[in-house]
């Protein structure tokens, strides 16, 4: 190594050198350290932010409607209301449960820790089981579902974690699909198992499209519905971890469809 006027560095200055330009790639491993570091924090503040906002308000219905039941069930002449404020505590803590899953299911798979218990089970069943469970909801929301599900789709799958693909797919065409109707087929096309859930609200932009499958990303549109951005996340995991895939094709204001494919048990082409 030589000076710009070409004179040669001594054994000492190399040796400066040297030690600066190490201290200096720790430096800057220490920067990219610490950024990653900063980010992550960050990330977590406004998971626990989202979070805390989100479980609120569950659990303020859970408490007015426990308040006003301890009420009734003094004063017995106003019985007859009773019922209906239990049901409601009942929807406000089911849907604490479920926010409280979600978050759990963040860690896990963020872990490596999503595994599967795979039974032979058929997804058209499966998927009328769910929508007759989840009518009620769907109902609420104004939705009619039409189900196309008649024809036997067998695979080898984990049948809890379908079942909560089938949940938040259906609930967010209940919340996003503006009160009309829901269409719901499941068919095997060739090597795969397709389910697709359409429904006619307020659609995605095409931009927003990729990013909503991400962790706690939510559109514009979505922000006075309630949600963390987390159920196409854990949907798309789940997909994934089975071998599958998962797409939406929408147009804004025009409605969506989800749709997921699902490796038949057979595998190679016939
Ligand atoms: P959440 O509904 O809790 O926000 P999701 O991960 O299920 O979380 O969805 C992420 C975002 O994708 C939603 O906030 C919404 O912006 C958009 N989205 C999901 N499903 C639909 C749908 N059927 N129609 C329109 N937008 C949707």
């Amino acid at each position: 190594i030589r000076e710009a006027r070409g004179r040669e560095y001594t054994a000492e200055e190399r040796a400066l050198l040297e030690s600066l330009a190490a201290r200096a790639a720790l430096a800057i491993e220490d920067a990219r350290l610490y950024g990653a570091a900063t980010q992550a924090v960050k990330a977590r503040d406004e998971l626990l932010s989202v979070a805390g906002h989100e479980l609120k308000s569950p659990l303020n219905a859970l408490q007015l409607q426990i308040h006003l039941l301890a009420r009734m069930a003094k004063d017995a002449m106003a019985a007859s209301g009773l019922a209906e404020r239990a049901e409601k505590a009942a929807r406000a803590g089911q849907r604490l449960g479920l926010l409280i899953d979600d978050l759990l299911d963040v860690s896990r798979i963020s872990a490596g820790r999503l595994s599967l218990n795979r039974e032979e089970l058929d997804l058209a069943a499966l998927t009328r089981e769910l929508v007759s469970r989840m009518s009620e909801e769907l109902a609420r929301a104004g939705s009619e579902v039409r189900l196309v599900a008649d024809v036997e789709v067998l695979g080898h799958w984990d049948k809890l974690r379908l079942e909560q693909v089938l949940v938040n797919l259906l609930s967010n065409a209940a919340k996003y699909g503006a009160g009309r109707p829901v269409t719901v087929q499941v068919e095997a096309r060739g090597l795969v198992a397709a389910l697709a859930v359409r429904d006619e609200g307020i659609g995605v932009a095409q931009e927003d499209q990729e990013r909503i499958f991400e962790r706690f990303e939510r559109t514009e549109s979505a922000q006075h519905f309630k949600g963390l951005g987390l159920g196409l996340w854990i949907t798309k995991r789940i997909v994934e971890a089975h071998g599958g895939g998962i797409r939406v094709e929408s147009q804004p204001g025009r409605g969506s469809t989800f749709t997921v494919e699902l490796p038949l048990p057979g595998g190679a082409p016939r």
